[in-house]
């Protein structure tokens, strides 16, 4: 019941932070690094496909936290 609650409360827009469990599958988007200043990451950096449960990574490019917002929730 906790999971669908959650669920039904997480709409595009929602931000989270490296290390964070995601709670719905879908495609999430770079916001910014958490301590600043932080680099600037390339395209191919800036979006993230992650399954309900797993954990938001850091940027790949230097391994530091960042913040994802949620940009597109998958259907499947
Ligand atoms: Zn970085």
């Amino acid at each position: 019941m906790k999971n669908e609650l959650e669920k039904e409360m997480t709409e595009v827009g929602h931000a989270f932070r490296t290390g964070e469990r995601a709670p719905v599958s879908g495609i999430y988007e770079y916001v910014g690094h958490i301590t600043l200043p932080g680099c600037n990451p390339n395209s191919n950096d800036r979006k993230v496909t992650l399954t309900a449960g797993e954990f938001f990574p850091p940027h790949r490019g230097c391994g530091k936290g960042v913040i994802w917002r949620l940009f597109k929730i998958s259907t499947n």
